[in-house]
C-alpha cells in the first residue's frame, strides 16, 4: 500500500512575509500590507532587504499584491496552493 501526503492551504492563510537580512541574519515577518509599503530594511542593520535590481524588487511587490488581490476574491471555487512538506522534500532529494 502507497500512501501520499499533500499540504494545502488557502490564499486566506497567508499572514505575511518573513524576512531573514543577509547581513546580520535578523529575520522579521511583516504583513502583506506592510510588506508592499515599499519600505522594507533590516531593523538590526538597516540593510535594504528587498533586490538591488529594481524588477525584482517591483515583481516582489507585485506578488504581494497579488496575495493580498486574490485573498479578497470570492471565486466559485475553493482554490488552494499545494505546499511542499519537509517529508516530501526529503524523498525529493534522495532521488
Ligand atoms: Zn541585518
Amino acid at each position: 500500500m502507497t500512501s501520499e501526503t499533500r499540504t494545502y492551504i488557502d490564499f486566506s492563510d497567508i499572514a505575511g512575509v518573513e524576512v531573514t537580512c543577509h547581513e546580520c541574519q535578523t529575520s522579521t515577518t511583516r504583513t502583506l500590507e506592510r510588506f508592499v509599503d515599499g519600505t522594507c530594511v533590516c531593523p538590526n542593520c538597516e540593510t535594504p532587504l528587498l533586490p538591488y535590481n529594481q524588477t525584482d524588487a517591483r515583481t516582489l511587490l507585485n506578488f504581494a499584491n497579488a496575495l493580498r488581490f486574490v485573498q479578497g476574491l470570492k471565486p466559485a471555487a475553493r482554490i488552494r496552493l499545494n505546499i511542499k512538506t519537509l517529508s516530501s522534500q526529503t524523498s525529493a532529494g534522495q532521488q
